[in-house]
């Protein structure tokens, strides 16, 4: 087999050994490569997997990398200061008044942060949050501790948001084909087109919005039909839940939607549902249920552990964390669907061969045996029948009122999507549309292949776009309306149990602007009024309550939601299973599915740096999107799995694209995942140029996934950017697991899995605690546990991490040298067969090491011990030798090779969290447990005179992390729980057996397999 060389970023003079799949293969079934691999290049053992490592110490390291090119796109990045070099460092609040969170005076105390609760609106899910303000600078996004979905966590999603606000990209002014305008300008422009489509009641009027999940805005669209009967409202949201109202209309004859209860499931079946990551809605609720069900020590899980089964085609983060997972092409996925349902007794039959057919047998009977306890998930790539199915399913399985419940749809207006941008298409197409309105929106970028919309906005007469940034849509129309961030404005959103949630702001526009409401109103004759107006009369008009509406809305806003306006459980019952199969062409050969990327979603976020440089789960790439192939394929076609990508040819109902291919393992073979998002021309400085656009290879009349794709090699090159081969361990045991039955028969597993030397067998000093802390009690200990059953690899601990401390982003060259700054990495770990392995994720920060490697080799004590253990860097003594960094056997510290740090760009200087000194060039950092963080429950503490409490000092990481992986605390406390997790039989230090002693350590993993399918003894579950 004839694969490319490899090129690697080093100085590429020596002959390299080509890594191929059969040395992966040959090494699996010799047992010779490390039983836990990270990607395919470490199975392998290549030279230039070895090289990927080095690069984290490159030679010239401090000098430039590349040629104009790199520097360029360097520069761009750090070039935004440009943009807005004359605004002023100085904020102001909003005029109305908004409620703190906290009791406390109201007026500003400088220096102490106050917390306001508000929300997050992606797709059909607000997410209820609170927002850290510095002196009236938003810095911070927790989720709302308070709210039954959110219990305090947030998700990747949320966490970038944040970055979105300063975005120097965002538009600044409102434009009317290329001129500036004041808003009255525009106010007044629309009078007249209003005056004639009044007159014939709004026939050539459209409006074109995304999902729309706020109640005001919804109200506010209906008033806007009442004054324009034949207007239309049309909803395209390339990220929509079509399907998933389609397959409840199906089952239950109306579009309603379905909430799960995890914590009552002692078996799971995920139908390509990836309810475990950002942007499924609830996903922080399932998240923390699914992972208390998780645990085996976990004292309140009297049910035991979970059992997860999982059918997909795209490797999510959800299915690596089944306990089985079955990788299908995307057209048998349905065919899974039904021919459960056949074995379940509904009727019908569906066509499941090879090791589906044992695996289907096997979840029936799970399923069966756990009536009452058992649920079936669906994902929203699925087509509607896949979902009515898993309807009846559950119905029959007894699942109802259990382990999942029926409520109203999220969004206010279910309509099928495709239909509805169809329909806008063919008025258009017949000169029906004078004045088209896009509310936060971008159709020219992201319509499928099948809408030119850029060709049908030159047929509308007067088309005016309200957003964000001045995007691929702003540039085609008359009038661009410049928007406001969530956290500019009043709004209201539904969470995912249907609470209303209040949307309050935390800081004027920054760049001026106005509100999506303030923009409706121009169009319902209500051109002054104000977005809090608009929002607290329409809660006024729903107010029923017995109290005054006054205080319910202080309290709404204070609490960030209402109490009682959840949605209540639908009564519905299944109609029987005979659901029409999904219609789809019959083509044969591969197949392809086309996914919102898991950092930039749909394209929204394709200019937020941190998102950009956020490894995605499983592959760890960043800064582009790729053509995922399986091992076999990629064998086949003669891919090779490494970062000098391949680059293939698509070619799909004629039209042809060209992008990288990344080997990913548990991908089934003869299909391809495309990843939206990328590909953009008008973005911003930081999203512009990345990737391919995979909008041109997806149509409309096949939402779900395509036929009869033709892939080729094209013999060329692209070097991306994957985290996953950097800061490595040299095969040494990380990963600790075991089934429950050996964790049952043998609890020690773990600690026999490595070697633990006293603590006293070291040629280390040692370091002598004091017995006491200042006020005579026992000192602070500090440490964290981080739990590997728990960890679903959803990455929002690091970008949590980021947003907390301040960390840079470095660009796409950079992260390739192995230069990223994230202080925190989650690793995946892979075992068994590459064609459909078991993962196990890892977060790894630095582990304040009581024998620090890196403290003895400092020559200027920039790093040094605590009295509380951990391990302090002193930025201002660093000298940037590194020689820590090549000391530290975890490879956690991170050295600012380059002026990373944007100190110029005045908004972002407004962003950074005023707690933690910004790094420059020279510097080495690294994690501190949120020292500062210490310190502010410290102070607390002492200004009652009290220790500091368990639980009261989150980290970031630990706060935001919606399955409680990540526990911090003062393991002197003996009840606090990282003391009683780091006592438990699970807990084991990495690298322990070097005698580092780290602070930080994991509890080993425990899957719950099902012999039937593993074939081995009878597993003890439930
Ligand atoms: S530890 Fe990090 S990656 Fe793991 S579940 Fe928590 S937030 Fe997600
Ligand atoms: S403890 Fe704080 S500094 Fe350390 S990884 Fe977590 S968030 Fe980052």
């Amino acid at each position: 087999m004839e694969l490319i060389q490899i090129k690697t970023a080093g100085d590429g003079s020596s002959p390299k050994q080509k890594l191929d799949l059969a040395t992966v293969q040959q090494k699996l079934s010799a047992a010779q490569g490390p039983e836990y691999w990270r990607s395919l290049e470490e199975l392998a053992g290549t030279e230039e997997f070895q090289e990927l490592l080095h690069q984290e110490f490159p030679r010239q390291a401090s000098e430039w990398i590349g040629g104009d090119v790199s520097r360029r796109n360097f520069l761009q990045l750090m070039s935004a200061s440009l943009a807005l070099a004359g605004l002023s460092g100085c904020t102001k609040m909003p005029t109305q008044a908004i409620v703190p969170y906290v009791k406390q005076p109201e007026s500003l105390v400088l220096g102490r942060p106050q917390y306001y609760a508000t929300a997050f609106t992606l797709g059909a899910e607000g997410m209820p949050v609170l927002v850290r303000s510095n002196e009236g600078r938003p810095t911070k996004i927790e989720g709302n501790p308070e709210h039954p979905v959110s219990k305090g966590r947030t998700d990747t999603f949320a966490q970038g948001s944040l970055l979105d606000l300063y975005d120097p990209d965002r538009t600044q002014v409102n434009l009317f084909r290329g001129e500036t305008q004041t808003w009255g300008t525009f106010v007044s422009a629309m009078q007249a087109p209003l005056a004639s489509q009044k007159a014939n009641g709004g026939a050539g009027l459209r409006l074109l919005t995304r999902s729309v999940n706020s109640p005001t805005l919804a109200a506010q669209i209906k008033m806007l039909q009442q004054q324009y009967p034949q207007m239309k409202w049309v909803q395209w949201d390339p990220v929509n839940r079509s399907s998933v109202y389609a397959g409840a209309q199906m089952a239950f004859g109306q579009p309603i939607e379905a909430r799960y209860n995890f914590a009552n499931a002692d078996v799971i079946l995920t139908l390509d549902g990836d309810f475990l990551y950002s942007g499924f809605p609830g996903m922080t609720q399932y998240s923390m249920d699914w992972a208390n069900r998780r645990d085996p020590d976990n004292k309140q899980n009297t049910r035991g552990i979970n059992r997860m089964y999982s059918v997909e085609s795209t490797p999510s983060v959800t299915g690596f964390k089944a306990d089985h997972r079955l990788p299908v092409k995307p057209s048998e996925v349905e065919q899974f669907a039904r021919a459960l349902a056949a074995k379940l007794g509904l009727g019908g039959s569906g066509n499941v061969s090879g090791d589906g057919a044992k695996f289907l047998d096997a979840v029936a009977k799970d399923l069966q045996a756990h009536k009452g306890a058992a649920v079936v998930v669906v994902g929203e790539k699925q087509p509607p029948a896949v979902h009515a199915l898993a309807h009846a399913i559950n119905g029959t399985l007894g699942a109802v009122g259990q382990t999942v419940t029926y409520t109203d749809p999220l969004i206010a207006n279910p309509v099928d999507n495709a239909a509805s941008l169809k329909d806008l298409e063919k008025d258009i197409n017949a000169n029906n549309v004078d004045l088209l309105l896009i509310l936060d929106a971008n159709p020219v970028y992201d319509t499928p292949e099948d809408t030119d919309f850029k060709q049908l906005l030159k047929k509308v007469g007067l088309k005016v776009q309200y957003g964000l940034h001045l995007d691929e849509t702003a540039y085609e129309c008359d009038w661009h309306v410049s928007g406001t961030h969530y956290l500019e404005h009043w709004s209201d959103a539904r969470a995912a149990n249907g609470a209303m949630t209040i949307v309050q702001p935390l800081i004027a526009p920054l760049y001026g602007g106005h509100s999506p409401h303030e923009f409706l109103a121009v169009f319902t004759g209500q051109p002054d009024a104000s977005g809090y107006d608009i929002v607290r009369n329409y809660w006024q008009g729903q107010f029923k309550g017995t109290g005054s509406f006054d205080e319910f809305w202080r309290r709404s806003i204070h609490d960030g939601f209402a109490a009682g306006t959840e949605f209540q459980p639908k009564q519905v019952k299944a109609a029987a299973a005979n659901f029409p199969p999904t219609q789809m062409n019959q083509s044969q050969g591969v197949e392809m599915v086309v996914r919102f990327d898991p950092s930039v979603y749909d394209g929204r976020f394709a200019n937020n740096g941190w998102l950009q440089e956020l490894p995605k789960p499983l592959t760890k790439l960043t800064w582009d999107n790729v053509i995922v192939v399986s091992p076999k394929m990629a064998k086949d076609m003669k891919f090779p799995a490494d970062q000098n990508a391949a680059v293939a040819e698509i070619e799909y109902r004629g039209k042809k694209l060209e992008g990288p291919v990344w080997v990913q393992v548990g991908h089934p073979d003869d299909t391809i995942t495309l990843y939206l998002g990328y590909g953009r021309d008008r973005a911003g400085k930081t999203g512009d140029g990345h990737g391919y656009n995979a909008y041109s290879m997806w149509y409309s009349d096949e939402p779900y996934y395509s036929r009869g794709v033709k892939i080729t090699n094209t013999g060329k090159r692209y070097e991306v950017a994957s985290t996953q081969g950097t800061q490595d361990f040299y095969g040494r045991n990380i990963i600790r697991a075991a089934s429950v039955a050996e964790y049952k028969k043998n609890p020690e597993f773990a600690k026999e899995m490595g070697e633990a030397p006293k603590s006293d067998d070291t040629l280390y000093p040692g370091y002598q605690y004091p017995d006491t802390g200042e006020n005579g009690n026992p000192a602070y200990k500090w440490g964290m546990s981080i739990d590997l059953n728990r960890c679903t690899g959803c990455n929002a601990c690091i970008i949590a991490c980021v947003a907390e401390n301040n960390t840079p982003v470095v660009g796409k060259e950079q992260v390739q040298r192995g230069r990223h700054m994230h202080w925190l990495r989650v690793d995946s770990y892979y075992q068994g067969s590459p064609a459909n392995p078991v993962a196990y994720f890892e977060p790894l920060p630095c582990m304040q090491c009581e024998n620090a490697p890196c403290e003895l080799v400092c020559p200027v004590g920039a790093t040094v011990h605590s009295t509380e253990g951990l391990n302090d860097m002193v930025y201002n003594r660093c000298v940037g030798t590194r020689y820590c960094s090549n000391n530290c056997p975890y490879k956690v510290r991170r050295f600012n090779f380059l002026l990373f740090q944007d100190w110029t760009t005045p908004q972002y200087k407004l962003m950074r969290n005023p707690e933690v000194t910004v790094r420059s060039r020279g510097v080495m950092e690294k994690c501190t447990y949120c020292v500062q963080r210490i310190t502010n429950g410290r102070i607390h503490a002492e200004e009652d005179d009290r220790r500091i409490k368990d639980g009261e000092i989150l980290t970031a990481c630990q706060q935001v992390c919606p399955t409680n992986a990540i526990i911090f605390g003062d393991i002197n406390t003996p009840n606090s729980l990282v003391a009683q997790l780091k006592s438990g039989p699970r807990s084991y230090g990495v690298l322990e057996d070097l005698n580092t002693r780290p602070r930080t350590t994991h509890l080993a993993a425990v899957l719950n397999p099902n012999p039937e399918i593993t074939g081995g003894e009878p597993e003890q579950h439930s």
